[in-house]
């Protein structure tokens, strides 16, 4: 993996230090017909598909933080997420895989039988908790109080926020940049963008810390799936720049050079779109390839409304930052099925 001139060997060293969690490196697939129903030259990084645990953009931060956590000699992975939460989902993935006990702190919903990723949490053997609501700070707090009971127990809880967007996680993404960039040298693309879903900023500031590191390439366009304008700018600004300072780099970000677009936000985090359920349609009917309403949905429509403003041209790449087991959740999958015949074709 080459990173230009900029890192010393310390740089480096951090930047190998993770445990192998993923196969090599994911696909970058054209998409034609998906190109030609929305006028733009489309390529897909295919970071939902792999071995392990139906992968995603989580399994690149979880190669580093769970390489930290077996430093430590941690005995359980910790983490909080969403009721769907695909970090968490990872999270068991990877505490099972390694062999470790896992405890999730999940926000409660209303269904009483456990689906999509909750089903695969559940498979992997990891512990389910519940908190009321849907407050990040509470998850959080949540979170402290659960690990001080653990070490009270004797355990040596590894734990690991929202998202796993720290930024050590965020080095995955870094990584994932340059491996990106190696892909379209290779295939000679000179592409002009990078779109994907942004939430809790990890993926974000990882794939403009590699980006950096490179000196060159693709910028990287967010499309906001979680937070109010300004807050998600200052979140990946603040992660791009620590994780920077992890390699050993003196790089620093301010929130107005993170690109976000809000327009795909909606109604807020987890709640599913006309738009992202037509990217949903188009996607699964051009190319069978499936997205989901939380993140990649919202993603790709954040795609397809830039190239038909004209704000994009491309080549673009779509980071397909995964998710797909939300849509095996029953109100996600309801709510799928009720609207497939909104418009013939997106
Ligand atoms: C978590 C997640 C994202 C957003 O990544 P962040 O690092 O939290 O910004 C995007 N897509 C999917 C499917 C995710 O699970």
């Amino acid at each position: 993996m080459v990173a230009g001139e900029l890192l010393s060997s310390e740089g480096h060293a951090a930047l190998d230090a993770r445990i192998e969690l993923m196969p090599g490196p994911t696909p970058l697939e054209f998409l034609p017909r998906f190109s030609e129903a929305i006028g733009a030259e489309v390529w897909a990084k295919r970071d939902d598909i792999g071995s392990l645990g139906l992968l995603g953009n989580k399994v690149r931060k979880l190669e580093y933080l769970v390489a930290e956590a077996l430093r430590d000699s941690a005995t359980v992975l910790v983490t909080v997420g969403a009721a769907q939460s695909n970090h968490a989902r990872a999270t068991a993935c990877a505490a099972a895989k390694l062999g470790l006990r896992c405890v999730l702190i999940l926000s409660a919903t209303s269904s009483k039988v456990p689906g999509g990723n909750q089903l695969l949490d559940l498979l992997f053997g990891a512990e389910i908790e519940f908190v009321e609501g849907d407050s990040w700070d509470l998850l959080e707090e949540a979170l402290a109080a659960r690990c001080d009971e653990l070490r009270r127990e004797g355990q040596r809880p590894y734990s690991i926020p929202m998202g796993g967007s720290t930024p050590l996680g965020a080095l995955g993404l870094a990584r994932g940049y340059l491996e990106l960039a190696a892909q379209l040298t290779d295939q000679k693309i000179t592409a002009e963008a990078v779109i994907h879903a942004s939430s809790s900023g990890g993926t974000q500031a990882g794939l403009e810390l590699g980006r950096a590191l490179l000196g060159d390439g693709p910028a990287i366009r967010g499309i906001d799936v979680a937070k109010a304008p300004g807050i998600l700018e200052e979140d990946v600004a603040a992660i791009a720049t620590a994780a920077a300072t992890l390699l050993g780099l003196e790089r620093s970000w301010s929130p107005y050079e993170v690109t976000l677009d809000h327009a795909q936000l909606g109604a807020g985090y987890g709640l599913p779109t006309p738009a992202g359920e037509a990217a949903i349609r188009l996607l699964a009917r051009t190319e069978g390839i499936l997205t989901d309403p939380v993140y990649s949905g919202k993603g790709l429509a954040g795609l397809i409304d830039q190239v038909r403003r004209g704000v994009l041209r491309g080549p673009l790449v779509f980071w397909h930052t995964g998710g797909t087991p939300a849509i095996f959740d029953a109100t996600h999958a309801a709510r799928l099925l009720e609207t497939l015949s909104d418009t013939p074709n997106g």
